[in-house]
């Protein structure tokens, strides 16, 4: 089951693999857990609203982790986001 993990970013490090921006400190940053050969993980960061239903194609039971680390406004906006881009083929566990 593939695994999304959204925490605030603890540095300007990471890079979004949707737009190659940074993502700033202390902002939302979505991780796409990505599976490679041989059983090795990889994460992929995004910015919040660079990840859309597009990097769930051909994705099926999500999971998300990492909601009730945000703060309130926080993670209604990020739950309603995934409610949004869930669908009965891709099916979101919270
Ligand atoms: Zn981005």
């Amino acid at each position: 089951m593939p695994l999304i993990q959204v925490t605030y970013s603890p540095s300007n490090r990471s890079c979004c693999r949707n737009c190659y921006e940074k993502i700033a400190e202390n902002t939302i940053r979505i991780g796409y857990y990505v599976k490679k050969g041989g059983g090795y993980t990889n994460i992929q960061w995004y910015h919040e609203k660079c990840f859309t239903k597009a990097n769930l194609w051909g994705v099926t039971d999500i999971e998300l982790t990492g909601l009730e680390e945000l703060s309130g406004q926080d993670r209604l906006r990020v739950k309603e986001k995934f409610e949004a881009i869930q669908s009965k083929k891709n099916p979101v566990k919270f």
